[in-house]
């Protein structure tokens, strides 16, 4: 099993008790996982979904531009669930079906200021883009 998965298995619950603190504490708070994440079906997330101005957005990072360096044409469809604590939910956007997807799959060489790497997919579509940055900083008024 991938170190990272097993850290993120070991703190998952945490997470969901750092948003129930920010939620008592009437803070603002957002977290964003894949939807297919075991973790938004976790009874503590279900808890958390059933407080009042919590909220759960689902949205395709494709639709925020979400691109491969190698192809910009195409997009990572990468569907997301934003919980948001304590404001407005996220507003939704899904895939507009104008471009063609890429799985998160594999890699690619690139050469940045000639300087020759491997990129990988998966780890390429983890960084927000820009106008998902910019979103999210809207959300919590920035
Ligand atoms: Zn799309």
């Amino acid at each position: 099993m991938d170190v990272k998965e097993v850290l993120g298995n070991r703190t998952a619950g945490v997470t969901f008790l750092l948003l129930r603190a920010i939620w008592e504490m009437r803070g603002v708070a957002s977290w964003e996982h894949p939807l297919s994440s075991m973790m938004l079906r976790l009874r503590c997330c279900h808890a958390l979904l059933g407080l009042p101005h919590v909220h759960k957005t689902r949205i395709d990072q494709c639709a925020f531009n979400l691109c491969p360096g190698d192809c910009r044409y195409m997009r990572y469809l990468k569907p997301t669930a934003i919980v948001t604590v304590g404001c407005e939910h996220f507003p939704e956007r899904r895939c507009n079906g104008q471009h063609e997807h890429i799985q998160l799959l594999g890699s690619y060489r690139s050469v940045r200021n000639g300087v020759a790497s491997t990129v990988r997919r998966s780890h390429e579509a983890g960084v927000y883009s820009k106008p998902l940055c910019r979103a999210l900083a809207a959300l919590h008024g920035r």
